[in-house]
């Protein structure tokens, strides 16, 4: 099945997170016709495919999702957010850039490749998830990627199909990305009528001053694979409702995207300290999303540059911006990990859409890639 006919089908299919409704149900057949060898592995609610072609040799996997996000209105979509529609050499349709078209892409060059050689020494495997867009209580890939590695399976080379790209197809390459602290902040006041300021202490006041400090804090400076630790501020909320009443509580929801120049702990530390510099009464509770994480070796980052180069003309930029993504899981597997994917300029957005011509683009650097790595 070509890549346009694959994601179509898979665009029409609602799999929103944590549920991949029959996606793998319409993949796995395909890899199998391939010659590929699959399982399905659930943890929590969430089911995975992983599927792997050859016998030994370094293995080159594909890391992906095929859950999306919720669609928003869909009467303000152009075309209906499950619909596969294109107009003008564009595919419509939540996860078509995040990241079902990319999935169709990577399967098609491994089709294509196989068509006229044979994996000698080397494996190709396919790993996706049906919770990349989710909550994390409904399950991480970390716990799968355990019971691949209680298997035996070794990932060398981890091709993240997230959409990576800026202004044109293949442009920016990421090689890491920043981590991701989040916090519940509760400050605690006094409660009473807001008559009497000598009974009561507000927390809106006492919050004043932190937010300021918080604003011109300076975390870390960066390094050159990342910009500075930014901290941002997403919820605050206070008061009771009542016009003449001080509120006893503030609360507020923050979070800190880090690079490798901290660690959480080191964040928390310095936050708290912040705190009770201050002199504030508060409770806070921190979850841990993600650490940084870097590829330092650069066997496989020169191969893909290099394969850019040969199909696109031009050489790829590296650029560690962006969210977290289920690479941060693969640094328990010792892989090198680079993500190369479509324009990410309309995902999560209504009218969600992809160039099927960058597609196929896609398609041919991962058909040069797999050349160089396996031949
Ligand atoms: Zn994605």
């Amino acid at each position: 099945m070509n890549l346009e006919t694959l994601a179509k089908e898979l665009i029409k299919i609602e799999s929103i997170s944590p549920n991949d409704a029959g996606c793998f149900d319409v993949i796995e057949p395909i890899l199998k016709t391939m010659g590929f060898e699959s399982q399905r592995i659930s943890y929590k609610s969430v089911e995975n495919l992983f599927a792997v072609i050859g016998s030994d040799g370094p293995t080159l996997c594909f890391l992906g999702h095929t859950d999306v996000v919720p669609t928003g209105p869909e009467e303000l979509w152009t075309h209906h957010p499950f619909s596969g529609e294109i107009q003008d050499d564009h595919i419509y349709g939540r996860g078509a850039a995040d990241m079902k078209g990319n999935v169709c892409a990577f399967i098609e060059a491994v089709e294509i490749f196989l068509k006229d050689h044979s994996l000698n020494n080397f494996r190709i495997a396919i790993l996706l998830t049906s919770n990349e867009e989710g909550e994390p209580k409904d399950g991480f890939i970390d716990e799968l990627l355990e019971k691949l590695k209680d298997q035996g399976e070794k990932i060398e080379y981890c091709l993240v199909g997230e959409p990576s790209s800026s202004e044109r197809v293949a442009d920016t390459i990421r090689i890491g990305r920043r981590g991701s602290l989040s916090g519940s902040l509760k400050i605690i006041g006094k409660q009473g009528h807001i008559a009497y300021p000598e009974k009561i202490i507000n927390p809106i006041f006492l919050v004043s001053d932190l937010i300021n400090t918080l604003k011109n804090k300076e975390w870390d400076s960066g390094n050159e694979h990342f910009q500075p630790t930014s901290f941002q501020i997403s919820n605050m909320h206070s008061g009771t409702g009542a016009g003449n009443v001080v509120p006893g509580e503030l609360s507020m929801d923050f979070n800190f995207r880090f690079c490798s120049e901290s660690t959480s702990n080191q964040l928390i530390d310095q936050f708290e300290a912040v705190l009770n510099e201050l002199n504030l009464k508060y409770e806070v509770s921190w979850s841990l999303s993600g650490n940084p994480f870097l590829t330092t070796k650069d066997f496989f980052i020169n191969q893909i540059i290099a394969s850019i180069n040969e199909i696109t003309g031009h050489e790829p930029v590296i650029n560690n911006g962006g969210g977290t993504s289920d690479g941060r899981f693969m640094v328990a597997m010792d892989s090198e990990i680079v993500e190369l994917g479509p324009l990410n300029d309309s995902i999560h957005k209504i009218d969600e859409n992809v160039s099927l011509t960058d597609l196929r683009t896609l398609r041919d650097i991962y058909i040069d890639l797999i050349k160089r790595l396996a031949t």
